[in-house]
């Protein structure tokens, strides 16, 4: 029998995991053996009679748990994006035994001693930015775990750890489970009206491969809203697949999600919080509750006058089709036709203009060559974890390599919905490692031989993950707990969201949307709108997001103790009282199927997308400032913020950019809430 690949460090170029070795059966075994191999290197610097040094601990501590590091990054991504039933038993298993693991090396008071002399002995060691901040970011970390805390409040944390790891890994599987439960399964073509040729050819597919032979099935996606109700003509269509939707998990999700509430609760108390939300934001560039609840506050009463304005418009295009009210399942359809007539803006007829391999050269690499002067060289001889997947080597400016960047863009039934990026291989100059970093998106599949064409959405989403991409590529840090994206979490959509700006930058624009058969550009006038047709659904989509964050609010914001007798009318009550109980605007996600704030690290953080919107608003209007050319704008964007991880405060790499505080004023312009 082979070696298990995951015992010793890769040998392949980057240090990619080696993915054509790996089997599932390779799991366990390395997370068991990771985790004793760490405890082992802990239990060493402890050990050490001699007195403690940033080498025998700081570093130690950073050097330590390798084996378990390579094991779990690749597992993760396999669980998120091409699971198994064998891959989620997994899963659930080893969940809760790796937050107990966790909690064995925060939690061990030796090493904290250690740590704790260091930290109070900082003033007078004369360390260098990178280990100060290294060591400040440490001894916090353990003290938010409750290293300080008596052995019997750690022992009830420990256990509360570990029940919520358990309950995380079940939430997960509950709404992956009942989305698939609940996809739409339509007799006849002609209820699917509306929809391209494409996509009634793809449901059909997704009939014969889900069991349903000669049947049209419409998958459901991560959130609320359903892309297809845009364009489904049938009313009574649209409104079963919404309403589908909306009850996912909602018999098993609920109570699941009113007991992990409950402990997240009680162990905020314990770390001395009042709130779960209180004790997530004293880590966060937000810093409290109140200034969380301040910004929220003064968006909501504009963006809801907004959507009520949308509203009356499609009210009168309704009307026309004997519609007398708007309903949650209505909004998108009658928003499509208002995009039409009103803007002139066909989303289908975009499409052509948006072949993915165009949008991926020609618009994000050629953006990023633009900004950063990188380039990029596809490595076929590079094994993904998917044969889906791509594998990218990216060169610096200067033709140095910089890292490996992996594109796995398609949606399938194993992968989770969403989009999103992580590290394969976190930068660090102590472990002499370089960046390999993966963006996984939801693109569905057309049939065999035709082009992939992308919908505006998908191509903002693009842009927007490869921001995170860079944000790991370009990491320049010393220590590895630090690199790339080991950002606050308010912060870290900051980057990417700046990196949407470029799908609208002209000199990109015109690069890249091309028609694919053709290859002329976009029709004259279509961009100006589109951008026009943008402004109108902002009223939409800031109501549809607000509330989502309103609601993973009122979640960790509940004192310990209160009982919660129902998840939906907790839910109802909460949108209510905040002013955002807009009827036909559901939440983006409701309770039930909120993996970011129940299975994913969003809990109390969702907030951090319009947090992290005011600095990205704010970056934009820099960028197109000052004379300077998008090249040296880009180099000290990079130098300043990119570049730097969490090796120092994020807000005062926000003001090396900017020169200045951030500003709410362009978040506001934008949103049209002025
Ligand atoms: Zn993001």
């Amino acid at each position: 029998m082979t070696e298990n690949p995951f015992f010793r460090p890769s040998t392949l170029a980057y240090e990619l995991p080696p993915f054509a070795e790996i089997r599932p059966e390779h799991y366990l075994p390395a997370f068991e053996r990771g985790m004793a191999e760490q405890l082992a290197e802990i239990a060493a610097i402890t050990a050490d009679p001699q007195p403690p040094t940033v080498e025998n601990t700081l570093l130690a501590l950073e050097r330590s748990g390798r084996l378990l590091h390579r094991v779990k990054v690749v597992f993760e991504n396999h669980s998120a994006a091409d699971t198994t039933p064998e891959v989620d038993r997994i899963d659930a298993g080893i969940s809760p035994r790796l937050a107990a693991h966790r909690d064995a090396i925060h939690l061990d008071a030796a090493l904290f001693a250690r740590i704790e002399e260091l930290h109070a002995g900082r003033a007078e060691a004369d360390l260098d930015p990178q280990t100060l901040r290294l060591l400040e970011r440490r001894h916090t970390a353990f003290v938010r775990a409750g290293a300080r805390l008596g052995a019997e409040q750690q022992a009830r944390l420990r256990a509360i750890n570990t029940e919520l790891a358990a309950a995380s890994s079940e939430f997960r599987q509950n709404v992956s489970a009942d989305s698939q439960a609940r996809a739409l399964v339509l007799d006849s073509a002609e209820q699917l009206a509306g929809l391209s040729a494409d996509e009634v050819a793809a449901a059909a597919e997704n009939g014969r491969a889900l069991g349903h032979p000669g049947k049209y099935v419409l998958s459901l996606k991560n959130f609320s809203n359903q892309t297809e109700l845009a364009s489904l003509t049938d009313r009574s269509v649209r409104e079963r697949l919404l309403a589908a939707s909306l009850d996912r998990a909602v018999d098993t999700n609920g109570p699941l999600a009113i007991r992990m509430a409950a402990l997240r609760a009680e162990r905020a108390r314990l770390l001395g919080h009042d709130t779960h939300a209180a004790y997530v934001v004293a880590d966060e560039t937000a810093g409290t509750v109140e200034a969380v609840d301040a910004l929220l506050a003064r968006l909501v009463p504009p963006a809801v006058a907004n959507a009520r304005r949308e509203a009356e418009e499609l009210a009168k295009v309704a009307a026309a089709d004997g519609v007398d009210e708007i309903a949650a399942h209505d909004w998108a359809y009658y928003s499509e036709q208002v995009r039409q007539t009103s803007y002139r803006v066909d989303a289908g007829a975009l499409r052509p203009y948006f072949e993915l391999e165009r949008v991926l050269r020609d618009g994000v690499f050629f953006a990023a060559n633009l900004a950063y002067g990188v380039t990029f060289t596809e490595r076929p001889d590079l094994v993904g974890y998917h044969p889906d997947t791509r594998v990218f080597e990216v060169f610096d400016a200067d033709g140095s390599a910089l890292g490996l960047f992996l594109g796995d863009f398609h949606a399938r039934a194993s992968k989770r919905g969403g989009a999103w990026m992580d590290e394969l291989v976190s930068q660090s100059g102590l472990l002499g490692q370089r960046p390999v970093v993966y963006n996984n998106l939801n693109i569905a599949k057309p049939a065999p031989g035709e082009p992939v064409l992308l919908s505006w959405d998908e191509v903002r989403t693009l842009f927007h993950e490869f921001g995170h991409a860079l944000h790991g590529l370009f990491s320049d840090v010393r220590h590895p707990y630090v690199a790339g994206t080991a950002v606050p979490r308010d912060f870290v959509e900051f980057p990417s969201q700046v990196n949407e700006m470029w799908m609208v930058w002209p000199e990109v624009l015109a690069n890249y949307a091309r028609h694919h058969e053709t290859g002329e550009p976009l029709p004259a006038g279509l961009v100006e709108r589109m951008a026009a047709a943008e402004s109108f659904g902002q009223g939409f989509r800031t109501v549809e997001y607000l509330a989502a964050a309103l609601l993973d609010w009122a979640w960790h914001t509940l004192p310990e103790g209160q009982e919660i007798a129902d998840a939906r009318e907790f839910e109802a009550a909460a949108l209510a009282g905040a002013g955002l109980a807009v009827a036909a605007i559901p939440p983006r996600y409701r309770t039930t199927y909120f993996g970011h704030i129940f299975a994913g690290g969003y809990s109390a953080g969702y907030y951090a997308y319009i947090w992290s919107e005011v600095l990205d608003a704010d970056t934009v209007e820099w960028f197109k400032g000052d004379g300077r050319s998008v090249r040296e704008s880009g180099e000290v964007f990079r130098r300043e913020l990119l570049a730097r991880g969490d090796s120092r405060d994020a807000l005062d790499s926000f003001r090396a950019v900017v020169g200045r505080d951030p500003e709410t004023g362009p978040l506001l312009a934008r949103r049209g809430l002025v």
